[in-house]
């Protein structure tokens, strides 16, 4: 599979060089723009091939703009492709205005940019610059690591802090990991994560968090003046950079469990349940908030899995709360309200999350020819001390049946939680 990462860079530009890279920047916006002026047919019709794009607008902007070749050549692209996708949204029947391009950013390419270990040089609209680089640990870990290919880059002025970063791009093709151990992952308001394995991440510092800046984002909210907007604004940020600490934390975690547990599968339960099982009485808020939540903390898991070769699948884990991961055996009366989960069928006792987990990874591990991940041969969950066959559970082969078929039925509500 194929990682790519871009890793945000700071330049040390020397100071009578700055101004060659504004006008870069601002030229390059230019080129875009005047692509986007002249990028429709006769019949009004937006171009979207390059090649006859590059005939339209390449001549034109070598004589009216200092750009080099190639910068001219990812300005009218990076045009070609915002206007690929303002046509996508028109044929989805949204309203979008024409593309235009104010950032302060322009696109490089191998042609035009230099990347080595410690500065890079870059072309410009009065020749090439070298710019240092100031790098921190997490840079220095991706441009030290040769495994990386480092293909392009984007340069960025940010007003802020009066300074130019470079954005390198880069991309390893990293083999996907043998085996065919599985991680079972639960998702859940409570613990926000439990795995097969019996490892517990715990959610009450993050819903703590969540929950108090809920209560000043409503406080303010009912206020409506243009301070009380300003201050929600600012709250909105720190409120994300809060949660997505804590779920980089706990993705990290889960990938960890996977690799100590020599795991190459880690499955997931798919998001529309999550939604399903949500409590009809929350708030539309708190709703929200919870599904961003698990949306990213997957997205989180699905990213940091890949650099080590590890799959990331999602199953429908409708009644994973209510089906006993030991027996098989479903029923409501399974597990109580407290979360504690009690089999009336084998009387298997364990934490509801916990079961819940086992089943999400016996799930992945039951899916039957053809919808399960090629590699997977004769699948085994991993668990706190050793593993599980799916032929282990007695009876769990059926509910799995009856869960299959109903993937894209909606899930009554409550069940799962
Ligand atoms: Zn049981």
């Amino acid at each position: 599979m194929e990682v790519t990462r871009t890793v945000p860079v700071k330049l040390d530009v020397p100071g009578e060089r700055r101004d060659d890279l504004h006008q870069t920047i601002e030229q390059f916006n230019t080129a875009a723009n005047y692509t986007i002026d002249h990028g429709s047919d006769d019949n009004g019709d937006l171009i979207l091939n390059k090649s006859t794009i590059h005939d339209e607008v390449y001549h034109d902007l070598r004589d009216e703009t200092d750009l080099p070749a190639n910068l001219v050549v990812r300005a009218y692209s990076k045009a070609v492709e915002a206007m690929k996708s303002t046509v996508a949204e028109w044929e989805k029947g949204n309203n979008r205005p024409l593309p235009s391009f104010d950032e302060p950013s322009a696109v490089y390419d191998k042609r035009t940019l230099t990347i080595n270990d410690e500065y890079a040089t870059l072309s410009t609209v009065n020749g090439r610059v070298k710019a240092d680089f100031v790098l921190g640990e997490y840079q220095r870990s991706y441009l030290n690591d040769d495994d990386y290919e480092k293909r392009m880059g984007t340069l960025h002025y940010r007003p802020d802090e009066d300074a130019f970063y470079l954005h390198i791009v880069i991309q390893k093709e990293v083999d996907q990991r043998d085996g065919d151990r599985v991680l079972g992952v639960d998702l859940n308001l409570k613990n926000v994560a439990v795995t097969s394995t019996g490892r517990f991440f715990d959610g009450g510092e993050l819903l703590w968090g969540q929950n108090h800046y809920f209560r000043v984002r409503w406080s303010l909210q009912d206020k409506g003046t243009r301070s009380a907007r300003q201050a929600l604004r600012r709250l909105s940020g720190r409120e994300n950079r809060f949660v997505l600490n804590r779920l980089h934390t706990i993705s990290r975690g889960i990938v960890e469990e996977a690799l100590q547990h020599d795991c190459s599968y880690i499955a997931v339960e798919n998001l529309t349940h999550i939604r399903d099982r949500m409590d009809a009485h929350d708030d539309q808020l708190k709703r929200q908030m919870h599904n961003w939540a698990f949306r990213e903390l997957q997205e989180q898991i699905a990213y940091k899995a890949a650099e080590y070769g590890i799959q990331v699948e999602s199953v429908n884990p409708a009644f994973s709360s209510q089906t006993c991961s030991k027996c098989g055996h479903q029923s409501s009366t399974n597990r109580d309200s407290d979360g504690w989960f009690g089999c009336n069928e084998c009387g298997y006792e364990v934490d509801g999350d916990y079961n819940a987990a086992k089943n999400v990874g016996l799930r992945l591990l039951a899916l039957p020819e053809g919808k399960r991940p090629s590699g997977l041969g004769n699948s085994q969950l991993a668990l706190k001390s050793g593993t599980l066959n799916v032929s282990d559970v007695s009876n769990v082969h059926s509910s799995i049946e009856f869960e299959r078929e109903s993937t894209d039925k909606p899930t009554p509500s409550g069940v799962g939680s």
